[in-house]
């Protein structure tokens, strides 16, 4: 299958945006053994549109375009492939009825503008776009097909797996290349790197690739070729890397996250936990609530940002934060303990801490940010952890809560595994 890639929008001809849906779509063709022979930008400018249309379809079986569906005066794609295939632009009643109930749905009345996302190409079909109201569309010019997308990322994820992948698998025979995840929380990348050099003698370093973001590792393998073998090869490398990173492992798909999987350790185990946030201001609380469910295990938590507040609702006593200052090892386990004793929980999660850009010390920089973990069922096991990261306020606070959720994860780890 010769392939080609065009993303339509003037905004990504300018310095504010980059073209990534073209990157998702050459990963999604690269799953099935395609290439892409050719990527283009093109502006909100029908004519050009309309010529690069043509010009991609002459040369190519597979044409994917993605933006200027939307309702706008300058999304034109519609207009432009109509043009070039040749074809009419027909309204559709029955598309227009579904945009209407979209908006009903939503509680808002439909500008009449969005009327114009209910003209269909003549003879092109529609796939329904559950997450958006510009359904995308499909047609044959000359040997090509032409897929049409709509530009927001969100809506073309869904539109690529609900009717992309199936096309292509019927098209090439299925898959021609199979990823696996793992997912580790604040290990460096260096260290991971480092653990991972047994897997890269053994099945060489192309199929395995190390992906940074703060506060998380994603470890991809990647396995080619035809057959059982693939299957194989890509399971025995999976298996591997979980032996050399051990524990620090917390998820072996791209989707989920620490705290998914900490609530369902935490369903497992029949526990409850509660929150102590300073620096974080209740971050990690509303990443736990993220999860629908939640209120199976999580009780709620206390954002005391103040010294008054620390000692008025967590029962942290005056002298401690006198002595020690609030970002200190007995301050974070005094909210732990306190946020237990008046809620109930079993496990009280605490985190106090320097997010910056000010206020940091010779003694106390930046990035300086005190974790405990106090378990109820056995408070011997409780942790504390001073750790200082790099980054700037938002990076800080975001990582204080991948660890603090990552403790609690490993805490439920080893509790479960006597
Ligand atoms: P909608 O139905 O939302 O109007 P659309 O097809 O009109 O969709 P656009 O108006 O072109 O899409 O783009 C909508 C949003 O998606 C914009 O924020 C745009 O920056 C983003 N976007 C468009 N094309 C791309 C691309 N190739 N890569 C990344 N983002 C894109
Ligand atoms: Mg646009």
């Amino acid at each position: 299958v010769r392939s080609a890639i065009l993303a339509v929008g003037t905004e990504l001809l300018g310095a504010d945006r980059a073209d990534t849906n073209s990157l998702r779509l050459s990963a999604v063709l690269a799953d099935f053994g395609v290439a892409v022979q050719h990527k283009s930008v093109v502006g909100d400018d029908e004519a050009a549109i309309a010529r690069e249309v043509s010009r991609l379809a002459d040369e190519h079986d597979l044409v994917l375009l993605t933006g200027g569906l939307g309702p706008t005066a300058d999304d034109v794609t519609r207009e432009a492939v109509a043009a070039a295939a040749g074809r009419r632009l027909v309204h559709d009643p029955a598309l227009e009825a579904e945009l209407r109930q979209r908006f009903a749905r939503f509680l808002r009345r439909m500008p009449e503008t969005n009327l114009r996302q209910a003209a269909v190409i003549e003879g092109a079909t529609l796939l329904p776009n559950r997450r958006g109201t510009a359904p995308a569309l499909t047609l044959p010019l000359g040997s090509a097909t032409l897929f049409l997308f709509p530009g927001v990322p969100f809506e073309l994820e869904g539109l690529i797996a609900e009717h992309l992948v199936p096309w292509l698998a019927r098209r090439t025979g299925g898959h021609k290349r199979e990823t696996a995840t793992l997912k580790v929380a604040c290990v460096p990348e260096s260290e991971v790197d480092e653990r991972l050099q047994p897997a890269y003698a053994e099945f060489g370093r192309e199929p395995i690739t190390v992906l940074c973001s703060p506060g998380e590792v994603r470890v991809r393998m990647t396995a080619t070729g035809d057959g059982a073998g693939r299957a194989a090869r890509l399971q025995a490398m999976t298996a591997r890397v979980r032996q050399l990173l051990g524990p620090e492992v917390f998820a072996a798909t791209e989707a989920e996250t620490l705290e998914e999987v900490v609530g369902v350790a935490l369903r497992a185990a029949q526990a409850t936990v509660a929150t102590a946030e300073s620096c974080t201001g209740g971050l990690i609380a509303e990443r736990l609530t993220r999860i629908a469910g939640a209120s199976d295990y999580l009780l709620g938590g206390v954002v005391a940002y103040s010294n008054a507040l620390k000692t008025a609702l967590l029962g942290v006593s005056q002298e401690i934060l006198a002595v020690h200052g609030a970002v200190s090892e007995p301050v974070a386990r005094a909210m732990a303990e306190g946020v237990v004793a008046r809620t109930g929980a079993r496990f009280g999660l605490a985190v106090t801490g320097i997010a910056g850009p000010g206020g940091g010390s010779e003694e106390k920089p930046v990035g300086s940010v005190h974790l405990a973990l106090f378990d109820a069922a056995e408070p011997r096991a409780s942790v504390h952890h001073l750790v200082r990261f790099p980054g700037d306020r938002e990076r800080i606070r975001w990582q204080t809560s991948q660890l603090a959720l990552d403790l609690l994860r490993r805490r439920l780890v080893a509790a479960g595994s006597r």
